[in-house]
């Protein structure tokens, strides 16, 4: 976990939900608590679900609503992957990791790319453009896996 990425995450999410207007909720606040502290690569929704009812503070449908609601407002990245499983993850301005998503098991692995970077910094230069963020997902199988 990187404290600093959690930190300007939580900052953010406060802001971005008080400029909307939203008044806050328990559901939301645990949300928001859990995804700082775990949510720096993709958690599935059921993993969050699990992890806050240990913690017994929510039910189902208020953390489906809250994800939504943090999507909806760009503070998380959605990434779904086979078998309807949907996963999110913080949206940090300096966070520089992608995912590759086995399309036979569903896992995902998280992977960091210099060279890709600097293609997309190329990318957005050529195009005149000043980027708010970029997801970029590879998904396949494990040369391991086939050799299987
Ligand atoms: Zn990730």
């Amino acid at each position: 976990v990187d404290p600093d990425l959690r930190d300007q995450w939580l900052a953010r999410a406060h802001a971005e939900l008080s400029s909307a207007g939203r008044r806050s909720g328990a559901a939301r606040t645990a949300v928001i608590e859990l995804l700082a502290r775990e949510g720096q690569c993709l958690l599935s929704a059921q993993k969050i679900l699990d992890l806050l009812r240990a913690e017994r503070r929510t039910s189902g449908a208020s953390v489906y609503r809250a994800l939504e609601e943090l999507h909806d407002l760009g503070l998380l990245r959605r990434l779904d992957a086979s078998g309807g499983v949907a996963r999110f993850e913080i949206v940090a301005p300096g966070r520089r990791h992608h995912h590759f998503v086995d399309d036979s098991s569903g896992s995902v692995r998280p992977f960091v790319d210099d060279g890709l970077e600097r293609a997309i910094e190329d990318a957005a230069a050529r195009l005149g453009v000043v980027l708010s963020g970029h997801d970029v997902v590879l998904r396949g199988r494990s040369v391991a896996s086939m050799r299987a």
